[in-house]
């Protein structure tokens, strides 16, 4: 794997607070020192929804489902879920890095989806 295939989370160095790594600073304290942690193992469902109009990438579905987890080590994700049968909140799921689509210029799109287990 290499590193763009983690979900990786900054973890606050000063607080602890967990959050996205897009953010520069520390959403509860704006401390800038963080020490990124890694999504690992499996995962547990906080929502989801049914896209029923799904963006043109994803033309070949007519629709999908979304979801937010919650790793074991408190890192979240938000993904494609492999099926839309039978979901509720508070399921395992794992993480699976694959294709999810081509883009409008025929590039192929990987990303984490997530599975029931
Ligand atoms: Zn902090």
């Amino acid at each position: 794997m290499t590193s763009e295939e983690k979900l990786r989370w900054k973890k606050c160095d000063e607080c602890g607070f967990l959050q996205h790594k897009s953010h520069l600073r520390c959403l509860n304290c704006k401390n800038d020192k963080f020490t990124l942690m890694e999504a690992s193992g499996e995962c547990t469902l906080i929502t989801f929804t049914i896209l029923n109009a799904p963006p043109a990438e994803f033309r070949d579905k007519p629709s999908y489902a979304l979801g937010v987890v919650e790793f074991e080590n408190g890192i979240k994700g938000l993904g494609q879920i492999t099926t839309q049968d039978n979901l509720k909140t508070g399921m395992r799921l794992k993480p699976v890095y694959q294709k999810i689509c081509e883009n409008l210029d025929g590039k192929e799109i990987n990303a984490f989806v997530f599975e029931p287990i």
